[in-house]
Formats: structure tokens, C-alpha cells, sequence
């Protein structure tokens, strides 16, 4: 995720940190730090009894929320791997944390687990910490209970507010899960993202009765995730239906592997074309190469390098992929564009724009035939509207 930096690796996830996560890191703190007598009382602890003061505590408990969400992500990343999926790394945000995956395990009923983990997790390290806080009473120290308390108390918080069932938050995944089968994956996410979005409204409501900007902030980043989440659903059922072969650019500028670096720049000013694919004496692709790559070289390097020195490696799509795919690769690889390779060699190459281009003409044209379909509609009244055109 852009604008975040590497702090370790666990499992073999890297774990990372979004510049937002820093900057309420100190808000928190302050928020922690201001209610300390009140969270003092509630934990039973007086407050002089604790050996660090409010504003350290404030930061302690604000790393431990984020400790939490840490142990959160971590239970659903570890259960996608073992039931088949990839994840790429964790992220930790403003509010709350991020598992990225490559690929999901398959079927609801694993969707479904693999969102409960999460909050089960938290609900049951917070129970462990609560009821080890019940169990010491008055016997332990002021500073272990007081720990104890908060962090039983925000990892509890943590489980409960997953599993409301709505988008974003784990229990909407949920439901969908729940609702695919009877319902299809489209309508459930679309069900799930309208429960996200009342909750949020009314989580915004509550926000701006009680002046609470912290309330405000959450809604508003329920509402944005529940938006985003439909849309990446429909999004990626309407590029599962698109094939590749349908959406490529069909003309490709190829260059022999064993060309010179100099020929292949020549090519490119004389075409016209920032890239292009190399085929090796068989016509396989072999890689790609583009400005950037003859650019990297010095002029005279250039006649003493082959293409198949100075190209990059490229996966390849084959033209009954899906769009879905070919996004998913182009994304993993940071690729503008791929080849398309069929039993009989190369045949095209897709980039996002040709995808994008498809979407705008497909929704031309479903607009057109909308246009055509209109008049005989609007015989109200057992009238017909007459055209003059
Ligand atoms: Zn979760």
C-alpha cells in the first residue's frame, strides 16, 4: 500500500505501517491520556497507585489497540493460508488494519470462518484478559490490573464491533457469505453495503448529537469502505464476464531477441510505440521492453546490447482469460501492459486502457439499445407517444 513503510515480517507476512497510523497514534494517546482518572475508576485502581503517568499511559494503551488490531489481522491472514489462499501483507491504518490478499480461499463457507477468526480472536484474548483481571481482585498490582483491564477491555471491543453485520466490518462479510448462496454474490454484497451504509448514517447521526468528532470519523469511514467494497464486487463480476481476447490490441510491434538495443530504439521512434514484445527465433515471448529500459542505457552501450539483455520478463495471459485476471496481474506485477499468447504465438496485448476502453463502449452501447427500447414505454394511458424524428 502506497505511503506505507515495512516494520517486520511474521509468519512470512510483511507487516506494514501507513503514514495515518502515525499521525493518530499521538491523537490517541491524548484521548487515552485525557480520560485517565475516569478509566482509573472504572478499573478499580486508584489512580496514584500506577507507576507511569497519564500521558504514557495514554500512549501505551494507544499501542496496544494497535497490538490488538496487529493480532486481529494476523488470525484472518493465517487462516486464508491454510485453507489455500495467498497474502501479500498486513497493513496497519488510521482506523484499524488491512490483511491483503492475493488470492481468497474458495467457496462462503471459508469466506464466511476466515471473517469470523478475527473477532473471535479478539473476543477471546480480551475474555482471557478480563477474567485474569477478575481472578487477581485486589491481589495484584495496581499496573497489572490496570493493563489488564484496558486491554481486555479494547481487544472485547475489538471482537464486538467486527462482528456488526455490516460493510466493512467482518460480520458484513458475514452476511455475505450467508446471503451468496441464496442470493448470489452481486445482490449479497449489495444487501451487506446497504446495511453498512444505514449503520453508518445513524453511527453518523449519533456522532453529530454528541458533538463526538472520533464517532464521526468511524461513520464516515464505514460509509467509504462499504461504498468501496460494493464496487470492487461489481467491478470484478462484470471484468469475470469480459474476455481478454475480446479487449486486446490485436497490432503488436515485436522485436527479435537477438536485435541490438540500438535497432530495437528505432524501431520504437519509427513506429511510433513506447514498447515492445521480444520474441526469440521460435516467435515465444521471451520478455518486453520499453523506453524506460533503452533510456536506462547509455547511447553508445546501446548497439552492443541485445534486447534480450536489456528486457524485463513478463507473465503472459492467454485470450480466454478473464479481465479480472489480467487487472490481477498487470496489479501484482506493476505492469502497464501484458501479452496475449494463443497455441499459435502471440496474438495481442492488453493494458488497462484497452480494459477500460471495452467498459466505456460496452456501456455505450447498453445505453443506445436503452435509447431504442424507450419509446414503447411511454404509452401511458394505452397511448403511444408518437417520434418525429
Ligand atoms: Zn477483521
Amino acid at each position: 500500500m502506497r505511503g506505507s513503510y515495512k516494520i517486520a515480517r511474521i509468519a512470512g507476512i510483511p507487516i506494514r505501517i501507513h503514514v495515518s497510523f502515525l499521525i493518530v497514534l499521538p491523537l490517541f494517546a491524548y484521548i487515552f491520556g485525557s480520560v485517565f482518572r475516569q478509566a482509573a475508576a472504572a478499573a478499580g485502581v486508584p489512580p496514584q497507585g500506577l507507576a507511569i503517568g497519564p500521558w504514557l499511559w495514554g500512549l501505551a494503551l494507544a499501542i496496544a489497540l494497535f497490538a490488538a488490531v496487529l493480532v486481529h489481522e494476523l488470525a484472518h491472514s493465517l487462516y486464508a493460508i491454510r485453507k489455500g489462499g495467498e497474502v501479500r501483507e498486513i497493513t496497519l491504518l488510521m482506523l484499524g488494519g488491512v490483511s491483503q490478499l492475493t488470492k481468497m480461499p474458495d467457496g462462503p463457507k471459508r469466506e464466511a470462518m476466515m471473517a469470523f477468526v478475527g473477532p473471535l480472536t479478539s473476543l477471546l484474548i480480551g475474555g482471557l484478559c478480563l477474567g485474569i483481571y477478575a481472578l487477581l481482585g485486589e491481589v495484584g498490582s495496581f499496573n497489572a490490573r490496570f493493563g489488564l483491564f484496558y486491554l481486555g477491555f479494547l481487544n472485547v471491543f475489538l471482537g464486538a464491533f467486527n462482528l456488526l453485520p455490516a460493510f466493512p466490518m467482518d460480520g458484513g462479510r458475514i452476511l455475505r457469505a450467508m446471503l451468496t448462496g441464496p442470493l448470489g454474490k452481486l445482490k449479497a454484497t449489495r444487501v451487506a453495503a446497504t446495511v453498512g451504509k444505514g449503520f453508518a448514517v445513524l453511527l453518523g447521526l449519533w456522532g453529530l448529537l454528541s458533538l463526538n468528532i472520533f464517532v464521526l470519523l468511524v461513520a464516515l469511514f464505514v460509509y467509504v469502505g462499504a461504498q468501496a467494497e460494493a464496487q470492487d464486487v461489481v467491478l470484478h463480476e462484470v471484468l469475470a464476464k469480459v474476455h481478454v481476447g475480446d479487449v486486446m490490441s490485436r497490432e503488436v510491434p515485436t522485436v527479435p531477441a537477438e536485435r541490438s538495443v540500438a535497432d530495437a530504439a528505432t524501431l520504437m521512434a519509427s513506429e511510433r510505440r513506447d514498447s515492445l514484445v521480444v520474441l526469440d527465433e521460435q516467435q515465444k515471448v521471451v520478455g518486453v521492453f520499453s523506453l524506460a529500459e533503452v533510456e536506462r542505457i547509455p547511447r553508445e552501450r546501446r548497439a552492443l546490447l541485445t534486447a534480450r539483455e536489456a528486457m524485463r520478463p513478463t507473465p503472459t495471459l492467454s485470450p480466454g482469460d478473464d479481465a479480472a485476471k489480467a487487472v490481477r496481474v498487470m496489479g501484482e506485477g506493476a505492469l502497464p501492459f501484458v501479452p496475449v499468447v494463443s497455441e499459435e504465438g502471440l496474438v495481442g496485448t492488453v493494458s488497462r486502457e484497452d480494459i477500460a476502453r471495452a467498459m466505456r463502449l460496452r456501456a455505450l452501447e447498453q445505453e443506445e439499445r436503452r435509447q431504442r427500447e424507450r419509446p414503447a414505454k411511454h404509452g401511458w394511458f394505452g397511448r403511444r407517444r408518437e417520434q418525429h424524428p
